[in-house]
């Protein structure tokens, strides 16, 4: 951006946000030029740190009348270029719009500002005998799991983010603030603009509230652990479980590597087979332990080798823990590899068809990495590795990306589950859409955003 007008717009933000929220140094836009992804990180000019909506509305203003870029930012913890600000400009750091504004106790939700990361939220929420269900891997913002459409374990079960979302407070590109949905469970009136904005990658509006829907903790739960002679034998048993009416709380499918990376943790020492994780949740203790029979009968037709049930809290919070950690235990093993993270969901009939073919991929390619899913929703995640400088090596991760992506939709299903579109997927938008589909989507952000300002590069 070219200096003197660099100056008049940080002049014009101390204005709104107070001189110490703007930033132009270099660790500010070093640490909000880049997510978790492999993808080239791309600077901003600018980092504000806004405190209420008002201000956010008069940041978007300011930006849309000069024609600036504007990118949000929750935790930066997304996994397909999501926040990266391809063409500058401001980035929007939610970090202090983090308050919880209300516990709707007695209805089961909670308004939010939309810097709060969930897992601190969960802890608040924990003293009401509540909870928020969705749950990524990384302590990740609401915002950003509402701009993401954020999913995660317990999905299954508590569906994902855009499920658990009853209203929004939008701030538009123009800068005018508006309000979707309602607090009714039941909503019927007029277009669902909330779950428009859900999953949009801050491409149509900035999230300045969000209120959720919440859960009761459970009483009773239960972890089990299966294991199996191959992963497609794994992927079968997922089908089963969920064909026989039984209602898990998770089911994740880990591949035999996956199981040795977690096993590097200490805390956690499971067989190294491929297996799956799962956890039930019930109202008695009773009707838990006829579920888990039935669970094991099930994985007993599938040819599990391997069945423990009943597995208590503490080392049930360290199998979810060690779960939740494996992207970052990947990534630590690898820490000088280009890294491609596959996000495919496909109809549950499908998944072992998905999960054998994409088992047989690593052999074929000759790619290491390991595969792992949200198997009980029919998502399936590999990361494959690949040395930095061996242009020939990263040919051959896009390949396996472009072959996964390919089998998932011709199953039916999808080439993004949880992650998003960010950069990565928006090559396979048309395969997936369709020309007519895809103009629809343009059309709307050329409503919401004529100028572009909105996270421009993203989605479509
Ligand atoms: C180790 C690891 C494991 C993960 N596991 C999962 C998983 O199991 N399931 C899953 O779904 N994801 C997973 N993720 C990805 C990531 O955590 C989610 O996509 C999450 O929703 C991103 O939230 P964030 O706060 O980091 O958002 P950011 O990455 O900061 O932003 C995400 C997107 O939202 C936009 N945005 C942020 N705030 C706002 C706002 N207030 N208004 C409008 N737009 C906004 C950004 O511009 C960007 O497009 C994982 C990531 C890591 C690193």
């Amino acid at each position: 951006m070219e200096a003197t007008i660099l100056a008049q717009l940080t002049n014009a933000l101390q204005q709104i946000v107070g001189a110490e929220h703007v930033s132009s140094a270099d660790s500010d836009r070093n640490l909000h030029a880049k997510d978790q992804s492999s993808h080239a990180a791309h600077l901003p000019d600018l980092v504000v740190w806004p405190e209420t909506t008002a201000q956010v509305s008069q940041i978007a203003r300011l930006a849309n009348e000069n024609q600036v870029a504007i990118t949000g930012w929750g935790a930066g913890s997304s996994l397909e270029g999501n926040t990266i600000p391809l063409r500058g400009g401001i980035v929007i750091d939610f970090g202090r719009m983090n308050r919880i504004l209300a516990v709707h106790q007695n209805d089961f939700q909670v308004t939010v500002q939309p810097g709060i990361f969930y897992k601190d939220m969960n802890k608040t929420l924990a003293q009401y005998g509540l909870f928020f269900a969705p749950d990524p891997g990384a302590n990740a913002s609401v915002g950003g799991m509402v701009a993401n459409n954020a999913a995660g374990t317990r999905t299954v079960r508590y569906g994902a983010t855009r499920d658990n979302i009853m209203a929004l407070e939008v701030v538009l590109a123009n800068g005018e603030v508006i309000r979707t949905g309602s607090r009714s469970v039941k909503q019927s009136a007029g277009y669902d603009l909330t779950h428009l904005f859900t999953g949009s990658e801050g491409t149509l509006g900035l999230i300045t509230e969000a209120t959720l829907k919440l859960h009761p903790l459970p009483e009773h739960f239960s972890a089990v652990v299966a294991a199996f002679a191959s992963t497609p034998a794994a992927a079968e048993a997922v089908y089963g479980i969920i064909g026989s009416g039984l209602n898990p709380a998770a089911l994740e499918l880990l591949d035999a590597d996956s199981v040795r990376y977690m096993n590097t943790l200490e805390s956690v020492d499971l067989p190294e087979r491929p297996l799956l994780l799962m956890e039930f949740h019930g109202a008695s203790a009773a009707t838990i332990t006829a579920e888990l029979e039935l669970v094991r009968q099930v994985c007993d037709d599938c040819g599990c080798t391997y069945f423990e049930a009943g597995v208590g809290r503490d080392e049930r919070d360290r199998l979810w823990e060690g779960r939740h950690k494996l992207g970052e235990i990947l990534f630590r093993i690898y820490p000088d590899s280009i890294y491609l993270i596959t996000d495919v969901a496909v109809p549950i009939s499908q998944y072992p068809v998905l999960a054998a073919y994409t088992n047989s991929l690593f052999a074929e390619l000759h790619v290491k990495g390991a595969l792992f899913g949200h198997a009980g929703d029919g998502n399936l995640h590999t990361v494959a590795f690949g040395r930095k400088d061996d242009a020939a090596q990263q040919v051959v991760l896009q390949t396996f990306n472009d072959r996964v992506v390919q089998k998932a939709l011709a199953l039916g299903g999808t080439c993004t589950g949880e992650h998003g579109v960010g950069i990565g997927k928006q090559k396979y938008m048309v395969y997936e859409h369709g020309e007519g589909a895809i103009a629809v989507m343009s059309s709307i952000k050329r409503l919401f955003d004529p100028n572009n300002i909105l996270n421009p590069g993203k989605v479509v």
